[in-house]
């Protein structure tokens, strides 16, 4: 978007980002997973100034029944940002970005689960973005899929996300806030490393098919790096003494 008042500068010349990055080094992340005592599993990310909590219900019965199918379960989404998660307050009402971020999230999901082991059933994943800085999506999804692994559910793989984008003419890992606003492309990504599945691809900007593909490689590195938090998380909670076998 540009049109500041003051510069900002997003790379400078020795190659660091305007928060004090290389290109290609992702934002400090903290997985939990745990921490909800009335959900069947939850998780809670830190991704920079991105603090999301979520928790998974199920797989339940359906209510109203006609919402069920016979022949495999359905997933759930509800992306949320809290009031106060935004410098600017955000309207409490749902909103038409967070019922898209809620669907994306569920797309992005269904590949992983395997839904038709519990036919006739509901999982719900509800997401709560406490501190919104930029790659909430990517964050929350993430997040998500610890905590269905915290809940048991049959899963083919968890799906890890990161964004990469487009800023001063460079492609960049892991966009914040100031990238997405200033910058010239934001690509999030998900990504089931065992099967080398994308599940989630959005772009906002223009790249060239070169670029395109550079940001593809570059958002599944920070993918990578996602999935062994993700394991962490999980091992850490489950096998307190860090012996994972
Ligand atoms: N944002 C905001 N107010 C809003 C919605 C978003 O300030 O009502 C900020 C928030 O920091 C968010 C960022 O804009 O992370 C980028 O939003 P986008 O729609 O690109 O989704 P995200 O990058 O969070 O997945």
């Amino acid at each position: 978007m540009g049109g500041r008042d003051t510069e900002l500068v997003l790379l400078d010349e020795n190659g660091i980002r305007c928060d004090g990055r290389k290109v290609d080094e992702p934002r400090r992340i903290m997985i939990k997973a745990g921490g909800l005592k009335n959900a069947d599993g939850s998780a809670y990310i830190e991704f920079g100034d991105n603090k999301i909590l979520v928790g998974v219900f199920g797989p339940r019965d359906v209510h109203p029944k006609h919402m069920s199918n016979t022949d495999t379960g359905i997933l759930r989404v509800r992306y949320h940002m809290e009031p106060f998660s935004v410098t600017e307050r955000k309207n409490p009402a749902p909103s038409r970005r967070e019922i898209e971020i809620s669907k994306v999230i569920k797309e992005a999901l269904e590949p992983a689960i395997m839904l038709d082991k519990f036919p006739r059933t509901a999982v719900d994943v509800y997401i709560e973005v406490l501190q919104a800085d930029g790659g909430t999506r990517c964050a929350a999804l993430s997040a998500a899929s610890v905590a269905l692994a915290d809940a048991g559910i049959p899963m083919r793989d968890m799906v890890a996300a990161c964004a990469a984008g487009k800023a001063a003419d460079t492609i960049i890992l892991d966009v914040n806030n100031e990238e997405d606003q200033a910058g010239q492309a934001d690509m999030p990504i998900g990504y089931m490393p065992s099967t080398d599945k994308i599940t989630l691809l959005q772009l906002d900007g223009v790249l060239t098919p070169e670029e395109f593909k550079k940001c593809v490689e570059t958002g599944i590195k920070g993918c990578k790096i996602v999935y062994e938090l993700q394991k962490k998380a999980l091992t850490e909670k489950y096998f307190a003494n860090g012996d994972s076998k």
